[in-house]
């Protein structure tokens, strides 16, 4: 039987000759899920013993990271804005960046604000299920073209409690919504450009959703329905916040150049991540 520190060592060189990203935080995620205890527990308890049925488990997730597959679609959930989020390959990863679309909705909106938003391509539903629990008096629309999507997006909003306070749409960005209705747009369309997609890595290319990354020729085809959708049914006083790639704030400005207000957000890692417009 090995310890906890022998399995580490060897799951993590075993993954670094795959050449996968962060063999050993991936390591560590797995083998905390296996043995159901926090990543802290793993060096308080270095020469804690794993059974049989553990090793053979942790290994089993092990070789799957080593083919590339990200560890949150192996583990089912990755977290959202301090919550979790049930994940599967039919939704992209929400990732630390999209997080700035709801720090924006936070510096516009007081709490007890009722909201009414659409998510223009929810996804794993993390956008429209954050702002709805984040604000409890609102209401919003999920949309997705992926019904699989949805079926992800619904589980979210039920674990979250608001399912009764979203209303889940099959449907494309450009759907038609009533008229002037909108406090509030947000998305992260697809914006990543076919050149881009055959530079991206092979943990993002192969396993995540091509239909919800892949934007087309130049990467901003998405942003002109979203602009005519927006400026159809934002309220006068609202705002749309739509995550778009960090090279594209020259031609996402160029598609909203009608508007009243328009601002280029920089996330974390200081890269123009995301338009702030007013219609
Ligand atoms: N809204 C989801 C997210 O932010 C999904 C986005 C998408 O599929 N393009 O992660």
């Amino acid at each position: 039987m090995r310890s906890i520190s022998e399995v580490l060592a060897q799951a993590q060189s075993y993954l670094s000759i795959k050449d996968v990203d962060s063999p050993r935080l991936s390591a560590q995620l797995l083998l905390a899920h296996v043995l159901g205890c926090s990543r802290t527990d793993l060096y308080t308890r270095p020469d804690r013993l794993l059974t049989p049925d553990e090793y053979r488990l942790f290994f089993k997730l092990i070789d799957r990271r080593a083919q590339g597959e990200p560890v949150a679609y192996i583990l089912g959930q990755k977290e959202f804005y301090s919550l979790n989020f049930k994940v599967n390959s039919h939704v992209l990863i929400p990732r630390p960046e999209t997080e700035t679309i709801i720090d924006l909705v936070c510096d516009f909106f007081p709490k007890e604000k009722k909201i009414i938003f659409a998510d223009l391509g929810t996804g794993s539903g993390c956008l429209a299920v954050t702002i709805a629990y984040l604000y409890p008096l609102s209401f919003g629309l999920a949309i997705d073209i992926s019904t699989q999507a949805l079926k992800i997006a619904m589980l979210n909003a039920s674990q979250h409690k608001v399912q009764n306070r979203l209303a889940f749409i099959c449907a494309d960005l450009g759907t038609t919504l009533k008229p002037c209705s909108l406090d509030l747009i947000v998305t992260n369309p697809p914006y990543i450009s076919e050149q881009e997609f055959s530079n991206l890595s092979h943990e993002v290319a192969k396993f995540e959703p091509q239909q919800a990354l892949l934007s087309g020729p130049a990467g901003v085809e998405f942003y002109a329905d979203i602009e005519r959708q927006s400026r159809e049914c934002l309220k006068s006083t609202g705002f749309l916040i739509a995550e778009m790639g960090y090279r594209q704030s020259k031609e996402v400005r160029k598609i909203f150049s009608s508007w009243s207000d328009v601002r280029i957000v920089k996330d974390l890692a200081g890269h123009d991540r995301v338009l702030v417009a007013r219609v």
